[in-house]
C-alpha cells in the first residue's frame, strides 16, 4: 500500500466511524437533561407487589399513601402473619388485595393453599423456589394445578435474590408452567433480572404470563430508560409470521409494582413513568400496566369513571 492508498483507506475508516457515531446518537434518542420527572398516573392503580409488615405503623402508612393515590395493592403476607394480614385486608377491601406468601416446598403445600383460600386470600406470593428445583419441576405441578383450579393468581420471584441465589429463579420455567396450565395467571416479579430476554419471550408466547419491573432493574437502567424496548420488541410484528395468534402489544405484558414501602410509592411511579415516557407507551396501555390488567386477572371491578 502506497501513501495515497493508505490515506484513502484511513479516510474511509474515519468516515465509516463517523457514520456509526451519528447513527448511534440518532437511534439512542434519549436526552436525560431534557426530561422532567413525571408523577402522573391513570385514575386506577393496582401495585402488584407490596410486602406486608405486621405493624401498626406500616398499616397506617400504607392506608394513608394508597388512599391518597386512590390505589390498591397486592399485599404479600408472610405465613406467620396470615391472621393479622387477612383482618387488615377485610377492614380495607378497597385498598388491599391479600396474597399469602406460602412456602412452595412445604410438605403440606396443597393443604396450605386451600387453607389460605378459605381464609379469603386472593392470590399466592411472593413465591420462591428455594431449593434445587426450578419452578417447572414436576414436584410443583399439583400446586400450580390447584392455584389454577381455585383461580388464584400467583406472583413468583424471578432473577437474582437478596441472599445471592439466582440459578433456580430464572423466568423461563414460568413459560413451561403457563403452557401446561393455560388458565393459571402468573404475574411474576422483577422481569427476570437479569434474564430480561428470557422473561419477555416467555411472556410473548404465553397469554397468561406478566411481569413487574420492581427491584433493582429500573435503578440499574435509570440513565437508559429506552433499554427495555429491545426486549419488548414485538408490538409492530403482531399479525406477522412467528407471532402467537393471541399476541398483545409488548408493553401490555408489564404491570406496575413497587416492592418497596409506602414512603417510596411516588418514587416508584417516577421510575416507572420514565420508562413508559421514554418508550412512548400510549395512555391506553399505561392504564393496563398501572391497574386494568391486574384488575382483569383478579376479577376486580374497576370503579366507574376510571
Ligand atoms: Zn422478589
Amino acid at each position: 500500500m502506497n501513501l495515497k492508498q493508505l490515506f484513502i483507506t484511513f479516510s474511509a475508516v474515519l468516515l465509516f466511524a463517523g457514520c456509526n457515531n451519528n447513527q448511534g446518537t440518532q437511534t439512542q434518542g434519549w436526552d436525560e437533561s431534557k426530561y422532567k420527572p413525571d408523577y402522573s398516573t391513570p385514575p386506577f392503580i393496582i401495585d402488584d407487589h407490596v410486602h406486608y409488615r405486621a405493624t401498626d405503623e406500616f398499616e397506617k402508612d400504607f392506608i394513608e399513601v394508597y388512599t391518597r393515590h386512590n390505589a390498591m395493592a397486592c399485599l404479600l403476607v408472610n405465613i406467620q402473619h396470615l391472621e393479622r394480614g387477612i383482618a387488615f385486608a377485610k377492614a380495607h377491601p378497597d385498598r388491599v388485595i391479600p396474597y399469602a406468601a406460602v412456602d412452595i416446598d412445604s410438605p403440606t403445600i396443597l393443604e396450605d393453599v386451600q387453607k389460605v383460600y378459605d381464609m379469603g386470600f386472593r392470590g399466592l406470593g411472593e413465591l420462591f423456589a428455594r431449593g434445587n428445583w426450578d419452578y417447572c419441576d414436576p414436584k410443583y405441578d399439583p400446586l400450580w394445578a390447584l392455584a389454577e383450579k381455585l383461580d388464584m393468581p400467583v406472583a413468583p420471584h424471578t432473577g437474582n435474590l437478596s441472599n445471592g441465589l439466582m440459578h433456580h429463579l430464572r423466568p423461563a420455567p414460568l413459560g413451561d408452567i403457563c403452557a401446561r396450565h393455560p388458565k393459571l395467571k402468573i404475574h411474576a416479579a422483577h422481569f427476570g433480572n437479569p434474564w430480561y430476554e428470557e422473561a419477555a419471550e416467555a411472556a410473548r408466547r404465553n397469554a397468561n404470563l406478566y411481569f413487574d419491573l420492581s427491584g433493582s432493574s429500573l435503578i440499574k437502567k435509570e440513565k437508559d430508560p429506552q433499554y427495555w424496548a429491545q426486549w419488548l420488541w414485538w408490538t409492530d410484528a403482531i399479525g406477522k409470521a412467528h407471532m402467537p395468534a393471541n399476541a398483545v402489544p409488548a408493553w401490555e405484558k408489564i404491570v406496575f409494582g413497587s416492592d418497596e414501602g409506602p414512603d417510596q410509592f411516588e418514587e416508584n411511579i417516577r421510575r416507572f413513568n420514565k420508562v413508559l415516557d421514554a418508550n412512548n407507551v400510549p395512555d391506553s396501555i399505561r392504564a393496563k400496566c398501572y391497574g386494568l390488567t391486574m384488575a382483569r386477572l383478579l376479577g376486580i371491578k374497576v370503579p366507574s369513571g376510571k
